[in-house]
């Protein structure tokens, strides 16, 4: 279990892809899905890089390296029951942990540092906060004064990125770039201590022409609105405040009972063990090397990640750690903002605009490392098998799932593990649940209240995303689709579950985690889970049979055939998931597009069509597998109306576009395009960059209703206020005409 997403861990994730090892199971927890590489940050902030050439993907590099990737913030361990705590998720089991979160600003040791400085700690969230800082000395009239407190590499390669590229912004607004002013305040008595005489000297003459006005000896005891209070009485007013030093240990690390060493960082041995606990590792800057004390850099983080590798599958294969040693001096190329930069290194100092060139060469190339991948089917072969350690039970169990499976008694999982596995989970519990899971029988028995009717509707499908949680989610909201869409509430649902054979713990954690997902969401629509049936299988899935209840009215049903001339489509969410999760496996997709895509689908449609009923809805379904073209002419053939649908107005998933140009579809595509055959101006579409996601299928999709015209306008707006940020109108109905193809497409 990799827990950070750091310099070191990339380089174990990659480590890994390039030779796996069987019979091991990695995954990382990260709070971010794009984890900046320090090196290039000063370049981004100057402007001379784009966002992605300065992340890694770690969603990308976690599929290379056969990893689960789950996107969450670890905040705690439960070190005897070997498991971390998450803040959006149930713990999650580990044998092996490794830490890489870096460090975390310790501001709040200064007053008003909180409230009134911009921290670059953590790094990887200072995208935002500069974003922010940027928009704000864009707007700001007249003069503004920046700040930076912190006189080390970070802190002066940090001024000087920041001023060259905000003078080029006011340049580009017609400002004087000379509006801004800039400080850097430091409690040292000079700037870059860890480094020579030369190199300081440097520096200073760069600050020094470049009018920053710099403090030593300052340490910043208070900060205030706009200005800044030292120890030795100096008061420095500034519009911004940038906050550069002073990092220590996450806080939830105290609890943990691991050593720690002043500033809360975790005490590691040679081999990068944890002091306290040998099956606990940590590396980069939350690591503290008892042994061999180093300065915070990200070169020593990186530098970590092949031991750390290396000692990670000597540990789960019983073998001897080996001791590491960092180097104790290092080559640093700190640049100044202008495409200069100046290499320190021991004595050493050699600067120009080609130590720029040398650094930006250096940070391509390492770069090129985690974003351009040997094909999956070429890369180097696995080793011999690998004898992981295992109990004895353990191994019976291990043997045990890779041997012929009988299949008897319907491949059953065992009844312990599924017992525990749901025991700790809890289903909401309803009136008209008679007999459920709280009194477990053959089957369930709910009542239909008087006045309600039945309505019906299964769903399965196989793991697409490895990260159980996240697709037990998916999985449930996906089948209450069908109900929310007929104007139904939800009232119970059984579910059925495959899983791979394996060790049992591994097997009930997947269990576990994959229904705690589930029950979340049914649990939400108060639908309670009353049973279900798990079987063994080749892959991960899960399916669920709900039962929803509607008045007893078949006019209070909303029918995919209500739609009425003169209405207009509305659809709530946007598509793409189809052709996105076609291209996640094959290292196509960014992670921020699967991101986004797995909130989109994790996004309930109960509260859409609530308000579509409200604002009048005549028709309705929920987008699934037959794609946004298959589904309408499932609307517009039973309503016997057309509809014209403009290809410009549909709200599409970040990426979607990109993948299916790049001819990247689902599987289930060329099913769908069949019906290409229902568009009127299929030629002229062809070429259209949207026209294959017509036909994409959609998994956990938004609904797609006809609404009278003229309550369109606040539909749209009450659905946006829900949450519902994409919905939009995407076409409108028409009556049926002579021709045989119902639908015409809008191409402008
Ligand atoms: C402006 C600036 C420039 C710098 N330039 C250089 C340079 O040129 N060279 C150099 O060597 N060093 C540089 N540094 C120092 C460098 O940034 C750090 O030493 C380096 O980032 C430490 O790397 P790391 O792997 O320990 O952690 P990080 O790079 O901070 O990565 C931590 C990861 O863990 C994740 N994470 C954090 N908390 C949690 C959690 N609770 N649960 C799950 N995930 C979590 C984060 O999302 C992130 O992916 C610079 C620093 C600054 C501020």
């Amino acid at each position: 279990m990799l827990v950070g997403g750091g310099h070191s861990h990339v380089g174990v994730l990659r480590r890994f892809g390039m030779h796996p090892l069987p019979g091991v199971r990695l995954t990382v927890i990260c709070r971010d899905t794009h984890t900046p590489y320090s090196g290039m940050l000063p370049g981004y902030i100057a402007g001379h890089y784009g966002y992605d050439e300065v992340h890694i993907d770690l969603s990308r590099l976690a599929r290379f390296a056969g990893a689960r990737f789950f996107r969450d913030e670890a905040i705690g361990l439960d070190r005897d029951a070997r498991k971390v705590i998450c803040r959006n998720r149930p713990p999650v089991p580990y044998d092996y942990l490794s830490i890489n979160i870096g460090s975390t600003p310790q501001m709040s040791q200064v007053a008003g540092a909180d409230e009134h400085a911009v921290p670059v700690k953590p790094i990887n969230g200072f995208n935002q906060r500069w974003l922010l800082l940027l928009e704000r000395v864009r707007k700001h009239a007249g003069a503004t004064r920046i700040a930076v407190v912190g006189g080390g590499a970070g802190g002066v390669e940090l001024t000087l990125a920041m001023q060259y590229r905000l003078r080029q912004e006011l340049r580009t607004l017609g400002r004087d770039p000379d509006e801004l002013g800039f400080h850097l305040l430091t409690s040292d008595p000079v700037i870059l201590p860890t480094h020579n005489n030369s190199v300081r000297r440097a520096f200073e003459r760069v600050l020094a022409a470049r009018g920053v006005v710099l403090h030593c000896n300052a340490e910043v005891n208070q900060v205030s609105a706009a200005r800044l209070h030292t120890a030795g009485g100096e008061n420095v007013d500034a519009d911004e405040i940038v906050w550069v030093t002073r990092a220590g240990g996450a806080p939830w690390l105290r609890e943990t009972g691991l050593a720690l060493d002043a500033d809360g960082f975790i005490q590691v041995g040679d081999t990068l063990q944890t002091v306290t606990d040998p099956k606990l590792f940590a590396a980069g800057d939350i690591a503290s090397m008892v042994n061999h004390p180093r300065e915070k850099a990200g070169v020593f983080a990186v530098r970590q990640g092949p031991p750390l590798a290396e000692n990670l599958r000597r540990a789960v294969h019983g073998q001897a750690l080996k001791p590491y040693r960092p180097q104790s001096s290092w080559l640093a190329l700190i640049s100044t903002g202008d495409r200069y930069a100046v290499a320190s290194r021991g004595a050493l100092c050699l600067q120009g605009a080609w130590v720029w060139r040398w650094k930006d060469w250096i940070d391509r190339r390492f770069m090129r490392k985690f974003s351009e991948f040997p094909n999956m089917e070429t890369r180097p072969a696995d080793a011999a098998p690998s004898s992981v350690i295992l109990g004895e039970e353990e191994a019976a169990q291990a043997l045990s799932a890779i041997a012929m499976r009988c299949g008897g008694c319907g491949a059953k999982v065992g009844a312990t593990v599924l017992s525990r596995a749901l025991g700790a989970l809890h289903p909401v519990e309803r009136d008209d649940v008679l007999v459920g899971l709280h009194a477990p029988d053959d089957a369930a028995v709910v009542r239909v209240p008087p006045g309600k009717a039945m309505v019906h509707t299964v769903d399965f499908f196989r793991d697409f995303i490895d990260d159980p949680y996240i697709f037990g989610k998916i999985a449930a909201n996906h089948a209450l689709g069908d109900i929310f869409a007929m104007g139904a509430e939800a009232q119970s649902a059984t579910a059925i579950v495959t899983v791979p054979a394996g060790l049992e713990a591994k097997v009930e954690d997947t269990l576990f985690q994959m229904m705690s997902g589930a029950i979340e969401v049914l649990n939400d629509a108060n639908c309670a889970l009353v049973g279900g049936h798990t079987g063994e299988g080749r892959e991960l899935a899960l399916g669920f049979a709900v039962n929803g209840l509607i008045d007893d009215d078949i006019r209070a049903v909303l029918r995919k055939g209500g739609m009425r001339p003169g209405d207009v489509l509305v659809l709530t969410k946007p598509i793409g998931t189809g052709t996105l999760f076609a291209a996640h496996p094959l290292l196509k997709a960014r992670g921020r597009w699967i991101d986004a895509a797995l909130a989109s689908m994790c996004q309930s449609n109960r509260l859409a069509a609530q308000c579509l009923r409200e604002h009048g809805a005549t028709a309705c379904t929920d987008l699934t597998g037959f794609g946004l073209l298959g589904h309408l002419v499932e609307m517009t053939k039973p309503s016997g109306v057309d509809a014209e649908l403009d290809l410009a107005a549909l709200p599409i998933l970040e990426g979607a576009e990109e993948t299916s140009a790049a001819g990247i579809l689902s599987s289930l595509q060329p099913a769908n395009v069949r019906l290409r055959r229902a568009l009127r101006n299929q030629q002229q579409a062809l070429h259209h960059p949207r026209y294959a996601l017509i036909f994409d299928p959609q998994t956990a999709g938004g609904l797609l209703a006809s609404v009278p015209q003229a309550r369109a306008e606040p539909c749209l707006k009450a659905l946006r206020a829900l949450g519902y940020a994409q919905a939009a109108v995407i076409g409108r109905v028409l009556p049926q005409g002579d021709a045989l193809e119902p639908i015409v497409l809008k191409l402008g």
